[in-house]
Parts: C-alpha cells; sequence; structure tokens
C-alpha cells in the first residue's frame, strides 16, 4: 500500500466534484479534501449527477479511490451551542446527505467552542447532536478533528474526543481525524510521534483514527494558536512530518495537506498560490525543498 496524499481543494457550484477532482490531479495527489461550499457560510447548490460521474471517471483514470475522499463541514456548525443547537444539527444532516450523494464516506468536523458554557454541558450538546445526525444508515461517517484549545475549543485533548465517541451510539459512523498542527498547538510533540500515537491508542484506539491533516505550525508546541504553516517551514520540522506520513502504523490513512498559499502579494492580494503540488513532491521523494516560493513562482507564471 501506498501513501494516501493529497490536498484541501475547491468546490465550485458550476464544476462541483469534478472541479476538485481536475484541482488534485494538478498537484499530483492521489486524494483530495473539499467543502461542499465556502467554509464560513451555509449556502450550497444541489448536486449534479452527471458531474458527479464525470468526477469518478477522471479519478479512475488517476488511481483515485473514492473511499480516501474526505469533505469537511463548514465552521459555524457548533454542536455546543444551545442557541444554535438545531440549526446546526439540521445542517450537518444536510452536510451528510450532499456526502452520502457524492459517494463520500468521510466527513470531518470540528467538535465546537463550548464560548460561555460550562464543558461538560457543551460536550453534552455535542454528544445528543450527533445522536441525532447519526441515527440512520448513510454511510457516511464523521471523523472529529483533534482541535489546537484556541479560545474555547473542544478536542484539544483525546480524552475529550474520547468523552464524546463514549457518548456516540452508532460507533461504526464516528472516528477521528488527526491534525498535527493542531496537536502541536495543543501540546502533543509531533517528533515523539509514536508516542502520540501509543497514547492515541490507549484513550481513543487507532481503528477510529481515518484522516489526518498534514501541517506545519506556525507556533510553539503548547501554544493553543492554530496557524498553519509549510511542510518544513514551521515548528515542527520536514523531518518530523516525513515521520508521521510515512509511520507504519499509519499507512493507508488519507493525509491532506491544509497548508497556507504563498507567493508575493500584490494590492488585490491575488499573487498567490498553492503550495500542494511541490509540497506532495517534497513528501514523495522525503527531500525539503528549501526554494518553495521561486519554485511556486516560476510555474505559475
Ligand atoms: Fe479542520
Ligand atoms: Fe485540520
Ligand atoms: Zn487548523
Amino acid at each position: 500500500m501506498g501513501l494516501v496524499i493529497g490536498s484541501h481543494v475547491s468546490y465550485k457550484n458550476d464544476t462541483q466534484l469534478l472541479g476538485s477532482v481536475y484541482e488534485a490531479v494538478r498537484y499530483k495527489a492521489n486524494t483530495f479534501m473539499f467543502y461542499t461550499g465556502a467554509p464560513q457560510n451555509t449556502k450550497r447548490g444541489s448536486i449534479s449527477d452527471e458531474l458527479t460521474y464525470k468526477a469518478y471517471e477522471l479519478m479512475k483514470e488517476n488511481d483515485m479511490a473514492l473511499e480516501n475522499v474526505i469533505c469537511h463541514a463548514p465552521y459555524i456548525i457548533n454542536l455546543c451551542n444551545d442557541d444554535n443547537f438545531d440549526f446546526s444539527v439540521s445542517f450537518l444532516k444536510q452536510e451528510v446527505i450532499r456526502c452520502e450523494q457524492l459517494g463520500v464516506t468521510k466527513l470531518v468536523l470540528h467538535p465546537g467552542s463550548s464560548v460561555g458554557l460550562e464543558r461538560n454541558h457543551a460536550i453534552a450538546n455535542i454528544i445528543k447532536g450527533l445522536n441525532i445526525v447519526l441515527d440512520d444508515d448513510h454511510n457516511v461517517c464523521i471523523c472529529l478533528e483533534t482541535m489546537s484549545g484556541k479560545g474555547t475549543e473542544v478536542g484539544k485533548t483525546f480524552e475529550e474526543i474520547k468523552t464524546i465517541i463514549a457518548g456516540i451510539k452508532n460507533k461504526k459512523r464516528i472516528a477521528v481525524c488527526l491534525d498535527t498542527c493542531h496537536i502541536n498547538d495543543a501540546g502533543y510533540d509531533v517528533s515523539k510521534i509514536d508516542d502520540v500515537l501509543d497514547s492515541f491508542d490507549k484513550i481513543i484506539g487507532l481503528s477510529y483514527l481515518k484522516c489526518i491533516h498534514i501541517n506545519d505550525s506556525k507556533n510553539e508546541l503548547g501554544s493553543h494558536k492554530d496557524r498553519h504553516a509549510n511542510i518544513g517551514y514551521g515548528t515542527i520540522g520536514f523531518d518530523n512530518i516525513i515521520g508521521v506520513i510515512y509511520n507504519k502504523r499509519l499507512e493507508g490513512i488519507p493525509m491532506i495537506l491544509e497548508t497556507p498559499y504563498i507567493g508575493e502579494y500584490d494590492e488585490d492580494k491575488n499573487k498567490i498560490y498553492p503550495p500542494y503540488r511541490f509540497e506532495i513532491d517534497m513528501i514523495r521523494n522525503k527531500k525539503f525543498n528549501n526554494n518553495l516560493l521561486n519554485d511556486i513562482r516560476s510555474y505559475y507564471k
């Protein structure tokens, strides 16, 4: 089994999944992650099965498996919040149905932010909401993302994730997405990935791990900041990131880059480019590219 590596790609209403696959192919990826619309809002168009079938054909030509494709739920879903609870539940449910229609089986979700609520109350709300959403037999698994602990985010420790999972009735539809930037910022030392995985296994169980977000971090271990850096350009470092990607225990799990676009900003902030084609190259070659910016500039010129 080889690497399953890709990045966040765009999803536009006129090209839908087909456009996402084209973008992933340009990055020489063999999987990808997308949002079904803008991550900050809930405007969503209807899905064209014709575009979906074309996307499947293009995936087949490029050795991409549907089971490795990831969808990310929008940030505005917050199951913690009493006021937004009904909205968040119904939107998440619709998101699951959209995934099912696209044939996508993994939906990444931020557990939520407790804001003014007492932590246990917030976690109880998350469990309640997920049990409503997961109370049917759709073939879509919700992957709870490990968070950095910025503000009042829930999910900054493996124990919190475990507590949520323990409350879920439909266990076959719940999983975890590990984000390397987030765990670094939460205080887990990625340079000792085997210790981190031991702890994950003991507390949650490695069988729950179904997606990995590969990001370097702009901030120190335990900073609770959540700012992603390009691979090898942050505090985690290239060798430690490679240590995660090629770890035997993580073989076959889809790995998704969510690193920032780079380039020089003009007045319209237009001249920034996706780094993924070059980061995926670095990862496949296991060789750090200290000339990322120039390579990207000349490629996209
Ligand atoms: Fe995320
Ligand atoms: Fe992430
Ligand atoms: Zn993040």
